[in-house]
């Protein structure tokens, strides 16, 4: 018998379904956010890796396929997706296009000859998407927040948004510096992993998860310390940005990120999901606003990220096993013949918002409308009657927290969205309206 290879798995008919939804969810996203699908190939000529992913990488130094075809080219698969990506723009001039920033994702199997285990194999699939042509701070925080709303739409929640930045080259350099001077007198008391990197690509000994706690590494230089005055205004911007759509985050002075080719913004987002193990990390990105230059194209900032598919599905399905039961948005009861017309049609406009809703349809007493309610599971309970109705507002009772608030009818959908987002997220940032304190 014949055995698949180690470190990749075939997808069988009973699993394949939920590929499908994860695929179906990203692409929803993407079309919210305007992002469009770019498909490259799963092989490039291997230079391109080289130079574009960087020689110091753990993954050219010893992750790679590489192979000569019969015609004696040297081919690597691709072991991630942002260089294609950036070979295609340059190639196409995709970057000549009136329409800008190009916005593009993709979604695929990247190969990588790494020691197997959950989470993490040699055949893996990412999604990833790039923004390339604005070094508007704003970009970053809508990369941030296109990767968040992913996960905020697959359901996982217990979430962890760590962010930094590394400069543009001229901080970097400096930063560089500092902490080869730094840990030069120090670096036989980190482990064999940080001594190969100080030699090789300084930057990563920071994020050491050996020796995270090692006194050398939590007093050593930062580089956030080190950016001069326009990447900390930029970095500034990021985060002034991530405030304003109320995105929690974490500033992880120690992020660098493994690939070269970043500058400026660096995040990743971890879940805490203990199926996933010690692969916590689920995306990783940030801007890299040298390497279309360095891969012949014309100077183009951009920033990206990409997402680890397998461990997407981990943690969909222990979200899954937390939270079964199936959910609405809305549940709408009318009380009064004069409140049934106009209960209708706020449904209706909430439907067209995106939202799922029901309407009670019965004419039950009061006690039977909510029995039936309590069987849809909705977030909201939207009361209308008619001395509501009179006065134009709508009582909205918060099933989770028994809260109920009198909302003006013009402002309910907002209310609702703000709403679904604070108890979406078990905790309020203040403005939800909805709890307790607010
Ligand atoms: P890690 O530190 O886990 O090795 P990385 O820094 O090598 O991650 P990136 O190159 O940034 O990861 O890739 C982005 C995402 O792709 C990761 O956050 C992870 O979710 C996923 N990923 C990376 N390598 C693998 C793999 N071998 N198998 C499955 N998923 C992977
Ligand atoms: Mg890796």
């Amino acid at each position: 018998m014949i055995n698949k290879v180690k470190g990749t798995y075939d997808i069988l008919p009973e699993d394949s379904s939920k590929w499908q939804e994860l695929e179906q969810v990203i692409s929803n996203v993407s079309r919210i956010f305007n992002f469009k699908e770019i498909r490259t190939p799963i092989f490039e000529v291997s230079d391109l890796f080289h130079r574009g992913v960087g020689e110091s990488t753990d993954i050219i130094k010893k992750e790679t396929y590489d192979f000569k075809d019969r015609g004696g080219r040297l081919i690597t698969l691709r072991p991630e997706g942002t260089a294609s990506v950036v070979r295609s723009v340059i190639e196409n001039k995709l970057y000549a296009q009136a329409n800008q920033p190009l916005k593009l994702y993709y979604q695929g199997s990247m190969f990588r000859y790494e020691r197997p285990q959950k989470g993490r194999y040699r055949q893996f699939r990412q999604f990833g998407a790039e923004a390339l042509g604005s070094n508007s701070p704003l970009i970053d925080a809508e990369i941030i927040n296109y990767a968040s709303t992913i996960l905020e739409s697959l359901r996982i929640k217990d979430i962890i948004i760590k962010i930094n930045s590394l400069g543009g080259s001229e901080s970097k350099d400096i930063y560089k510096e500092k902490l080869v001077e730094y840990l030069k007198p120090n670096i036989t008391g980190l482990c064999n992993d940080c001594q190969r990197r100080y030699e090789e690509n300084p930057l990563r000994v920071l994020d050491c998860k050996i020796d995270r706690e090692n006194p050398i590494l939590v007093d050593a230089p930062k580089p956030l310390d080190y950016l001069n005055d326009e990447d900390r205004y930029h970095f500034d911007q990021v985060i002034s940005a991530l405030d304003a759509i109320q995105l929690k985050y974490v500033i992880d002075k120690n992020l660098v990120r493994g690939l070269d080719y970043y500058t400026n913004t660096v995040f990743e987002i971890d879940a805490n999901v203990s199926t996933l193990g010690a692969q916590k990390t689920l995306v990783g990105g940030g801007r890299y606003n040298n390497l279309v230059k360095s891969l012949d194209g014309p100077e183009t900032p951009a920033v990206g990220f990409a997402f680890g598919m397998e461990r997407l599905l981990i943690a969909i399905e222990a979200v899954k096993q937390q939270t079964p039961k199936e959910f609405i948005h809305c549940y709408m009861i009318a009380l009064g013949d004069n409140a049934q017309n106009e209960a209708l049609k706020i449904v209706n406009e909430l439907r067209h918002g995106g939202l799922i809703c029901d309407y009670d349809f019965f004419n039950k007493n009061l006690k039977g409308k909510f029995k039936q309610s309590e069987r849809l599971n909705p977030m909201f309970n939207l009361i209308l009657g008619e001395d509501e109705l009179a006065e134009q507002v709508i009582n909205v009772k918060i099933t989770k927290t028994g809260i109920q608030k009198r909302v003006p009818l013009n402002g309910l959908y907002q209310f609702l969205l703000n709403s679904i987002r604070n108890v979406s997220s078990d905790s309020c940032s203040g403005n939800c309206n909805s709890c307790d304190e607010c």
